[in-house]
């Protein structure tokens, strides 16, 4: 199963946008496992000592690697210290096992707790971190029914009722043997829930959004009119779309040179998208223009929000871009049935008037 699951992990890995991180590791972590299952079932032919410290090793590091490709998929840094530190106590616990008592409960507590920390790290990520989402709740399921089993291997282990090897056929050892080996598949199963979802939100975002700027585009701007046209029809709420233009763009393409022309109209979008609320939408359709959606806002009150467009502008001038102005258009929908393109051709007529009166203002429709 293990190995079966390092191969699915891997192959997502080499497939998926490296937007979904965490892949790689969950992969090794699963290899680990793999290699780990190979040991242990190899009893016969390595000596014993050689045996139990591989094969813990690799058990300890196959739930390492695994919370640390969750925590990459967070966005967290690794805990590299954390399995280091869990080997250490882990070897400790060997060679004191060998050295002062052999005393298979006690051996099996200690990898128990071990092994439970990492998982309990990783459900504490999910729950900060996870997407309220099918995914997450499933993934989180998982993680919470392996530290449950862990944490009844612990008990189990701490009242003597797990006999005294691996081996033994005690019905605590069966069962969790048994879920030991159908969790394994279920971690991976539930990684892959989370880091499809991902990918679906990864890919979504690039479809609608223009990839110089990190604004929507055409497609993700009609998604989000669409949206406030619903939102007008259900409370009466009305809303303002700003046409802006930069002026005489042209010459700053031939002046300074088209990645610099590229650069101004990231400075542009991003100005804009930081002088602006959460709730309204920046677009670029291509080309030097740009379309700003005011949710819940007045042709008077997008007045003012114009200006300050503008003001950022200049307060960001400087830096590493050419100075530059925008010239704005301002219409505002009057009634639900009017389509995208009338607006748009409104708050147009508005851009021109404002290029017709010298540029670097705001002119309303
Ligand atoms: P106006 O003040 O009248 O708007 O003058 P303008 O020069 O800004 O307008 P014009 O439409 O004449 O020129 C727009 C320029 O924008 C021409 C085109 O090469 C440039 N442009 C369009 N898309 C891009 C782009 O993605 N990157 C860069 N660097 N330039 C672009
Ligand atoms: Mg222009
Ligand atoms: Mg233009």
């Amino acid at each position: 199963m293990a190995a079966a699951m390092t191969i699915v992990l891997f192959s997502a890995y080499r497939s998926f946008p490296a937007d979904v991180q965490g892949l790689g590791h969950q992969s090794l972590g699963m290899l680990s496992l793999t290699a780990s299952g190979l040991l242990f079932c190899a009893g016969p032919l390595i000596p014993e000592a050689v045996l139990l410290f591989a094969a813990n090793s690799t058990m300890l590091g196959a739930a390492g690697l695994m919370l640390i490709g969750t925590q990459l998929f967070f966005g967290r840094k690794p805990s590299w210290w954390w399995l280091a530190l869990a080997w250490v106590i882990g070897m400790v616990c060997l060679v004191g096992w060998y050295v002062i008592t052999q005393d298979y409960a006690l051996r099996v507590a200690v990898f128990s707790l071990l092994t439970l920390s990492f998982y309990v790290a990783q459900l504490v990520l999910l729950v900060r971190h996870g997407e309220r989402h099918f995914s997450s709740w499933f993934f989180g399921t998982l993680l919470l029914v392996q530290s449950l089993v862990l944490l009844l291997r612990l008990f189990a282990a701490l009242s003597g009722a797990v006999g005294t090897s691996n081996a033994s056929n005690g019905a605590v050892q069966g069962i969790f043997l048994l879920t030991a080996n159908f969790m394994t598949l279920m971690m991976a199963v539930g990684f892959m829930t989370i880091a499809t979802r991902r990918l679906q939100v990864v890919m979504e975002h690039r479809s609608n959004s223009d990839p110089l700027t990190g604004v929507l585009n055409r497609r993700g701007f009609a998604a989000a009119y669409h949206r406030e046209v619903a939102l007008m029809k259900r409370h009466g709420k009305p809303m303002t779309l700003l046409s802006i233009d930069l002026d005489y763009f042209k010459a700053i393409n031939d002046q300074y040179g088209h990645a610099v022309g590229d650069r101004v109209l990231v400075h542009a979008a991003h100005t804009t998208v930081s002088a602006l609320r959460e709730i309204d939408h920046v677009a670029r359709f291509g080309g030097e223009e740009f379309i700003v959606l005011l949710s819940g806002t007045t042709a008077e009150q997008a007045k003012a929000t114009a200006q300050r467009i503008r003001a950022s502008l200049f307060e960001a001038r400087g830096g590493d871009v050419p100075d530059y102005t925008v010239s704005i258009g301002i219409a505002s929908q009057q009634a639900p049935d009017e389509s995208l393109e009338a607006l748009m051709a409104r708050a147009d007529a508005g851009l021109y008037r404002a290029k017709a009166a010298g540029r670097d203002r705001s002119e309303a429709a």
